[in-house]
Order: structure tokens, then C-alpha cells, then sequence
């Protein structure tokens, strides 16, 4: 029996030798750990702020391989135990490996990330003119909450490929100068009828019109004289026709920029922290590896998950697959024995624990701001529809090496069991017959233009991801 510690009773004793320890996380962290966090969110304050469409994601990736040491993948090539290698699909997706002692032959260990989010796409015939405006239409990408993207300042963000097969990047608003552009909402005086309906009705995707420009083309005769001026604009400065918008991805992203949030600035706010927020610390685990490791090492930052993960950038597509059976067959393995050896870790956010709207969460299962590493063993809808759910076995796997590790982590679930639902890539890794399960950042006010994490969190998830990569004999 142990001696009674002093100051503690025994029903604290016990407490804390048999119950989850639910204090902020923050307490159990030490000030040097803090720092380092913070640090870490600084860096990832210019990725995000550089990464805001899945192709300036693989852009930057791409710029953070070659910095730490990567070279782009040759089929024809023969890769060696400590090899750093990358690989882009189509300028939207993003793989990079480290080749380990035992090459593919054990398994390999996995990190995915997806570098889309949320936002408002032009439609292939965008420009149009209406009382003397000129606007473009938009179809919206992903989930979102329509009334958020009215009345913010947009930047337009994608490439342009015109008839002649010259391709033009495009980026406008981003930078102090720059104009930006905006979805109009309605005046209070005279939202009597918009304010009656429901808040899925109140703005309709047809409505997300861009407002772009307003001054006429001097010229008495002729009718869509606005739009004429904005295509000439476009013409000067891009030498782009209207038909060219046809061969075109262009996009509207919120045009602010990542900043500190709190008087005592432990967070940060910004557009795409789903899933840039679990994008980077994949990226950053397998740059900063330091020794040459057991198995293969993988990070992929992947597209289209914000629709369904499909398309040939999206994880349901078979780029992966090939992509590792080439480095299976190097090592003289099939790719499917190789991948059911293998380990992932689904990098994705969770919803954080929102008090303002504690009513659609299960608070004990739920994760918090400041309480670390969200693993989130399923996700879902409607009775687990949808979803991989993590074994008890990799769970336990995950679980005793963050232990191990003393990386501050917790559990959580996306809401009340009927409170919607929502799903990440696990399954389509799972669906190969790999160990899979999700880890990553709590976030408040996912899917809004603008959406908060906590700095901790974001260094828990490097420290978690770079704790898998780095284990041996995993
Ligand atoms: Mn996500
Ligand atoms: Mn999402």
C-alpha cells in the first residue's frame, strides 16, 4: 500500500490513478514546450498564408522538399535506404518518402493530408453583367455555411489556360494593394422576407454572384459595356478571351491573412486550417527526419477530400497505389502484400468542444482546445455510416507510443451521436487493408472562412506524427 501523499485525499489518490485527467492541457505542458509551439506557428503561419488552393499547397511543398534535401521520384532510378524522394500528380497532389532500412518489405508507415478546402469556385462561363455590375457566378466547393461568404473581402486564386496552351498562374487580393472582390448581402432595412427563411435558404448557392467591377467602357453605343471594360482589364493584363475562362480553374478564397487570435495570442485564425493545420506537420515529420528509418516512410498531401475524395488528385484514385507499387517493385514485393503491412495516421481536424454551442456535443467525448492531438477512433454519420473505425488493436498501438512519447493527446468524437456527421480519407485508406486511424488538430468554426486552432495542438500533431515516423520496430 502507499503512504497518503500530503494534501491529497484518497478519493484524489484514486482519481488520479484511475480516471482520465481532464484539467487543460496547457497546465500539463511545460514553458519550453509552449514556446517551441509557438514557434512552430509562426512557420506555419507563411505556409498557410502561401498555401491557400491545394496547387499553391504542392507548390510549397514542393519549395520545402527541395529545402530539406528531397529529389523529384525517377521510375527509372534506384533508390537506397535514406533516399529522400518526391512526387507531384498533377500539380494538386503531393508525395513525399523516405526510403528505409527495410525498404517496403515490412510494411510502410503512412501520413495523409488533404490540402483542399471550402470555397467558392467560377463557373466555366463566369462574367456577366446586371444593372451596370459586372459579377462572376460561382458553384460552391465542399461544405459550407453560405450566409459566411457574403460580405467579406475575397482574393481570387488559379490558372488560366489559354486557347494557345500558354498556361497564366493568377493571384489578386492577396497582397497590400491589391483590390479584392466580394459577395453583396442585403441590407437589415429590407431583409424582413430574407430573415423569415431558414438560414440553408437565406442565401442560395445562385446568389454567391462575385461582385468584380462597376465602371462602363467609354463608349455611348453598345450594351454590356461593364463587363467589356473588366474583359479588356483581363485582356491588358493577362491577354486572356472570354472563352478562355472555359479552360480555366479560378477560385474565390477568403483574402485575409492567418493571424494570432486572444489577448494572449495561444491561437491562430485563418482560411483552410482544415486540413492545412494537419498538412503541415505531415510535411514538416518527414523533413525533419533525422535518422535513415526502419521502414518506408510516406507523407501525401492529397486533393478532393472536401467533395468526396474523388478525381484522379483525390485519395479514392489509384495514385498512391502506383506510386508505391514502384517502389514495391524495386524492393521485389507486390504492392498488396506491402500494404497490408502498413501503418497510417489520417491527418485530419476534429471539431473542438465549442461552449456557445455545447448543446450538439458529447463533452466527454469531445476534443478541447489546448488538450493536444485529437485521435478520433471512427467519424460518420447515422450510426457510423461511412466510416473505417480504428481497431482496439491500432488504437492501442497509437495510444502507448504517444504515452511513450509524452505528447499531450485526447480523444474525440464529431458531435452527438444524431448531430450530423462528416468523413475523412481513413476509409479509403483502410479500404487497402491498412491500419488506419485519424489523428490531428481541433478546430472551431470548421468550414467558416475563417477558423480557429490553438498553437499547442498544432505542435502536438508534428510531435505525434513525427513520434510514428520515428519508431522502430513499429
Ligand atoms: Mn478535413
Ligand atoms: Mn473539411
Amino acid at each position: 500500500m502507499s503512504e497518503k501523499k500530503e494534501g491529497k485525499s484518497k478519493a484524489e489518490e484514486l482519481k488520479e490513478k484511475l480516471l482520465i485527467n481532464r484539467k487543460s492541457g496547457a497546465l500539463k505542458l511545460s514553458d519550453k514546450k509552449i514556446k517551441q509551439s509557438d514557434y512552430f506557428a509562426e512557420e506555419y503561419k507563411v505556409f498557410l498564408n502561401e498555401s491557400k488552393t491545394e496547387r499553391e499547397a504542392v507548390s510549397t511543398a514542393v519549395k520545402l522538399a527541395k529545402k530539406a534535401g528531397f529529389v523529384e521520384y525517377n521510375l527509372n532510378k534506384k533508390y537506397k535506404p535514406g533516399d529522400k524522394v518526391y512526387y507531384v500528380n498533377r500539380l494538386k497532389a503531393f508525395i513525399a518518402a523516405v526510403i528505409g532500412k527495410d525498404g517496403t518489405k515490412n510494411g510502410i508507415q503512412l501520413a495523409v493530408a488533404h490540402i483542399d478546402s471550402p470555397r467558392l469556385d467560377l463557373k466555366p462561363n463566369p462574367l456577366y453583367e446586371a444593372n451596370d455590375l459586372a459579377l462572376f457566378k460561382t458553384h460552391y466547393y465542399g461544405g459550407i455555411k453560405k450566409y459566411q461568404w457574403t460580405a467579406i473581402p475575397l482574393s481570387l486564386h488559379g490558372k488560366i489556360i489559354k486557347r494557345d496552351g500558354k498556361s497564366i498562374d493568377v493571384t489578386i487580393g492577396e497582397n497590400p494593394g491589391e483590390p479584392c472582390f466580394c459577395v453583396t448581402d442585403l441590407l437589415p432595412h429590407l431583409s424582413k422576407e430574407q430573415m423569415a427563411k431558414t438560414m440553408q435558404k437565406s442565401i442560395e448557392g445562385e446568389n454567391l454572384n462575385i461582385l468584380i467591377g462597376s465602371l462602363p467602357f467609354k463608349d455611348d453605343k453598345g450594351s454590356e459595356l461593364v463587363k467589356l471594360n473588366i474583359m479588356k482589364f483581363l485582356n491588358e493584363k493577362y491577354g486572356i478571351i472570354e472563352s478562355d475562362f472555359l479552360s480555366a480553374e479560378l477560385t474565390m478564397v477568403p483574402a485575409f491573412k492567418a493571424v494570432d487570435v486572444g489577448f494572449d495570442r495561444s491561437m491562430v485564425g485563418g482560411y483552410g486550417h482544415d486540413d492545412k493545420v494537419c498538412a503541415y506537420p505531415t510535411l514538416r515529420a518527414i523533413f525533419d527526419l533525422k535518422e535513415i528509418p526502419e521502414k518506408t516512410i510516406i507523407s501525401i498531401l492529397t486533393d478532393k477530400e472536401e467533395v468526396g475524395s474523388d478525381g484522379n488528385t483525390g485519395m479514392h484514385s489509384s495514385f498512391f497505389r502506383f506510386f508505391l507499387a514502384d517502389l514495391a517493385q524495386m524492393d521485389g514485393m507486390h504492392y498488396h502484400h506491402v500494404l497490408s503491412k502498413s501503418k497510417c495516421l489520417s491527418a485530419d481536424v476534429n471539431a473542438a468542444f465549442d461552449p456557445t454551442y455545447a448543446s450538439v456535443y458529447d463533452p466527454a467525448n469531445s476534443c478541447y482546445v489546448n488538450n493536444g492531438v485529437v485521435i478520433t477512433k471512427y467519424t460518420g454519420s447515422g450510426g457510423k455510416a461511412g466510416t473505417s473505425d480504428a481497431s482496439a488493436e491500432f488504437m492501442a498501438e497509437v495510444r502507448s507510443l504517444l504515452e511513450k512519447e509524452k505528447i499531450l493527446w485526447q480523444t474525440g468524437e464529431l458531435g452527438k451521436v444524431d448531430a450530423g456527421g462528416g468523413g475523412t480519407i481513413a476509409k479509403f485508406v483502410a479500404n487497402l487493408n491498412v491500419d488506419v486511424v485519424d489523428l490531428g488538430v481541433p478546430v472551431l468554426s470548421m468550414h467558416a472562412p475563417f477558423e480557429v486552432i490553438s498553437k499547442i495542438d498544432l505542435y502536438m500533431a508534428y510531435e505525434a506524427i513525427s513520434a510514428f515516423f520515428n519508431q522502430r520496430n513499429a
